[in-house]
This record gives structure tokens, sequence and C-alpha cells, in this order.
């Protein structure tokens, strides 16, 4: 399988098509077409298979199928990460996929360390994707500068055990609360322990579980 037998839109393909990737990995091949349909994701993925792209990809794609007006931006994806490098790391695989449409789809991280305050500005902006850590999220979502309860279409939680071994169970559950009733999940993580498991139940809905 390749990648423009995907129904991917051009500019994703010519983004991945500069990124030199000559087909798919396992995990992409599988994850793509069913994200594109809308359906949750249970992936035991490591670094190194392609998992950001895995959900990437068809991120990205959904949003550019449902574009919005400018009155209507809203921060409409949230990729949750245990740390930094990870959300730097994400980040940046985002905007080299959206290189041919960083205009329509605009990316924010906020998992770095610096002040809250300091970031205000960014979500004003209303990045229509939002990467930080569980707790920064939060913290945003009680301070009022980042409210999803409407908008939300999708939700990644990457590296799930070490989302629960860096202690950020307390503040993930919290900010579920915040979340509207339906988004589109994406559950990622190396090992498949019981509080993977428990989360597992609280965010998927007949998830499509990888690899199979
Ligand atoms: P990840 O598992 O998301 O950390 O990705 C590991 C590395 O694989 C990253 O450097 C990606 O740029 C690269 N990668 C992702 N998808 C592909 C692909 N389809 N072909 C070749 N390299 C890829």
């Amino acid at each position: 399988l390749r990648f423009h037998e995907l129904g991917l839109d051009d500019r994703l393909l010519k983004a991945i098509a500069d990124l030199g990737w000559a087909k798919p990995t396992l995990i992409q091949e599988k994850a793509i077409p069913l994200a594109m349909e809308g359906k949750d994701l249970l992936a035991r993925a490591r670094t190194g298979s392609g998992k950001t792209a895995a959900y990437s990809i068809p991120i990205i794609q959904n949003l550019l199928q449902s574009k919005l007006t400018v009155s209507e931006q809203a921060v409409r994806v949230l990729i949750l990460v245990p740390t930094k490098e990870l959300g730097q790391q994400v980040q940046q695989m985002v905007r080299q996929l959206t290189t041919y449409c960083a205009r329509d789809i605009r990316v924010a991280d906020i998992s770095g360390q610096v002040d809250v305050s300091a970031q205000r500005p960014i979500l004003m902006e209303k990045p229509d994707i939002v990467v930080g850590t569980p707790s920064r999220v939060l913290c945003h979502m009680n301070q009022g500068t980042l409210c999803v309860r409407d908008t939300l279409q999708a939700m990644v939680i990457d590296e799930a055990d070490l989302i629960f071994s860096f202690g950020f169970e307390e503040d993930l559950k919290n900010l579920l609360c915040q979340l509207p009733k339906i988004y589109q999940s994406f559950l990622m993580s190396a090992t498949f322990n019981e509080e993977v498991q428990a989360l597992k139940e609280l965010v998927l809905h007949n998830p499509l579980i990888l690899p199979c």
C-alpha cells in the first residue's frame, strides 16, 4: 500500500513526499483508513513505529475536510503527552505534515515549562491543534484560557503508560471531565498495564486495536 492510495489531501501527500517516506509503516497502514472514518484507536506502539504520523495524518486530513471560517476558529484537537521533549517532537511532526496547509491547520505546543501566562496569547489565537502535558492543559482549562467543550473533534493520549508513571493521572481525569461527550480518541501506549486498560474504558468507544 502506498500513501497516495489512502485518499489523502494533495497537500498532505506533498508533505509526506518531502519527508521522503516511501510507504506507510505497518501501524500507519492499518490506522490511517479507519481513523479517517472516525474510528477510535488503541495502539500498542513504541517510538520508531511511526506512531506519531499514524494519528497525525488522519487528524490533519479530517481537519482539512471540515475547514472552518475564521470566526469559527477553535481548538479542535488535543494531543496529550508526558514530557516536553515528546511535545516538541509531536509539534515538529505536525508542522512538517502541514507545510502546505499551514494557514488552514495551526498547531501550538504548550508542553514546555515556561510561564503559564506567557502561553495565553498563543491560545488566544485558537490553534486547531494543541499539544501539551495533562497538567498544563488542565491549568489553562481552569484559568479559562482553553475551552474545548463545544469544539473538540479528536483527542490523543500519547505514551499513556508514561503519563501515568509521571503522576499525571489525577490531572488527566479532571481534564477528561471538561471534554464534550463525543469526540474521536486515540490511545497510544508502549505497554498495556492496568491503568491504561482503565483509561481505555474511559475514553474509547469500540476501538480498533493495533497491531491486530
Ligand atoms: P515515531 O514512532 O512517531 O516516533 O516515528 C519514528 C520515526 O519514523 C520518525 O523519525 C518519523 O519521521 C519516521 N517515520 C514515520 N513514518 C514513516 C514512514 N512511513 N516511512 C519512513 N519513516 C517514517
